[in-house]
């Protein structure tokens, strides 16, 4: 028997607790950084498992030593997001809570980070219970707010690389719209660098009868927004990728009063980070040239918030796991994972101790019938998709820390 038969030995005891898990995780979620029942749960688990336990951050980590050898890091994400759940599942979510705005929000798991943090807890109880056939230690990664971006930061921000030891390979998993009981692998880039920017450009208020003697924030946006379309088209070499889009436009509130001042926000992606560079340039010059031509009486100003790092894959350890997972799963159960142009803060703990990483997706849906993530009908299949997310994990983990590749 593998060693990784081995450890699988024991996943039927672990599904009869991690499936009730997921269907309590799903039906509530909690907003980014916001994680407090979750991270309760994970942290019991962790300690009854044998873990040394460091919460930090606004996460939670589980450090499972086990001799010398390798040290590997598996990351998990915590949150859900503020969507009102409309899949009509028994377990469907019907927990409300206030959103920094004061509204009364929906909440949802509509992006699948219960199915990560009931698999990496399944992977941790089924490691912890075979000692015998691996060496060195595993870290599980429960990090907030995943999805604005602020919760990997805000657990490096508090100390975590000074208190746990440093990986030598970091793992990520999501959970995507692929078929259930698929896994999908790629070297480089896999999820884009992304970027917000809420700009602010300036004018000078009217009435609206007498626009000669004031200066048109509307108009000056209006050209901003059209000229901004030129950065992707012109300015972007065609074999690069890149995304920018203008999500919000707001200004003023009366047709008969000109306002002082318009508000974009817009949203970047790419995948290099030159090409990121070269498009925020872009836009902040574009802004600055148009507001210097409408006479804008005071410069323009760009704050900058949800802000995801590029998310790219090692070629060793991406070929490691690939090769543990094509003789795991089989060839028909490993797909090219592709290119997606979403964003992840994962990368972030494995760059700040310089650890190679991969990340890998793990298919959700009856073949054909994917819902993109963050849809209020976004609901995986429990099985056979919480059973793979575990067994990668696990797959990936003995890749490195089993005996038999020792
Ligand atoms: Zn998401
Ligand atoms: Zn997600």
């Amino acid at each position: 028997m593998s060693v990784v038969e081995q450890v699988l030995g024991r996943l039927d005891d672990t599904r009869a607790w991690q499936e009730p898990l997921y269907r309590d995780l799903h039906a509530h979620p909690e907003l980014s950084l916001h994680e407090e029942r979750t991270r309760a749960l994970v942290a019991e688990r962790l300690c009854a498992l044998g873990c040394d336990v460091v919460e930090i951050g606004g996460g939670v980590v589980g450090v499972l030593a086990n001799g010398p050898g390798p040290v590997v890091l598996h990351r998990a994400d915590m949150d859900g997001l503020p969507v009102t759940e409309e899949t009509g599942l028994p377990y469907a979510s019907t927990d409300t809570a206030v959103d920094e705005s004061g509204a009364t929000v929906g909440l949802m798991h509509a992006c699948g980070h219960d199915f990560h943090v009931a698999s990496l807890l399944g992977a941790v109880e089924l490691l912890a219970f075979e000692p015998g056939v691996w060496s060195g230690t595993f870290i599980a990664l429960f990090q907030p707010a995943e999805e604005n971006a602020a919760g990997a930061q805000a657990m490096l921000d508090a100390g975590l690389t000074s208190l746990i030891p440093r990986p030598d390979v970091a793992f990520g998993q999501h959970v995507l719209g692929h078929e259930a009981g698929v896994v999908g692998t790629q070297s480089g880039p896999v999820l884009s660098a992304g970027d917000s920017v809420r700009i602010t450009v300036f004018g000078k208020g009217s009435h609206g009868s007498m626009p000669h003697l004031g200066v048109d924030p509307v108009v000056l946006a209006a050209a901003i927004v059209l000229r901004l379309q030129t950065v992707v088209a012109r300015e972007v070499d065609p074999t690069d990728f890149a995304v920018l889009t203008v999500g919000s436009s707001t200004a003023g509130t009366k047709s008969n009063v000109i306002p002082d001042r318009a508000t974009l926000l817009v949203n970047l992606r790419a995948y290099d980070v030159d090409v990121r560079a070269r498009v925020i340039a872009a836009v902040e010059r574009i802004v600055h040239g148009e507001c210097a031509a409408a006479g804008s009486p005071q410069p323009p100003t760009f704050e900058y918030y949800d802000q995801f790092p590029l998310t790219d894959n090692e070629a060793d350890v991406t070929a490691t796991v690939t090769e543990a997972f094509r003789r795991h799963f089989g060839p028909d159960r490993l797909v090219p994972l592709g290119r997606i142009p979403a964003s992840e803060d994962f990368s972030r703990v494995p760059d700040a101790f310089g650890t190679p990483y991969t990340y890998w997706g793990v298919g959700g849906f009856p073949a054909g019938q994917g819902v993109p993530n963050h849809s209020p009908f976004f609901a995986p299949l429990i099985q056979p998709t919480l059973d793979t997310g575990t067994e990668a994990i696990v797959v990936a983990a003995l890749a490195y820390l089993g005996k038999d590749n020792q």
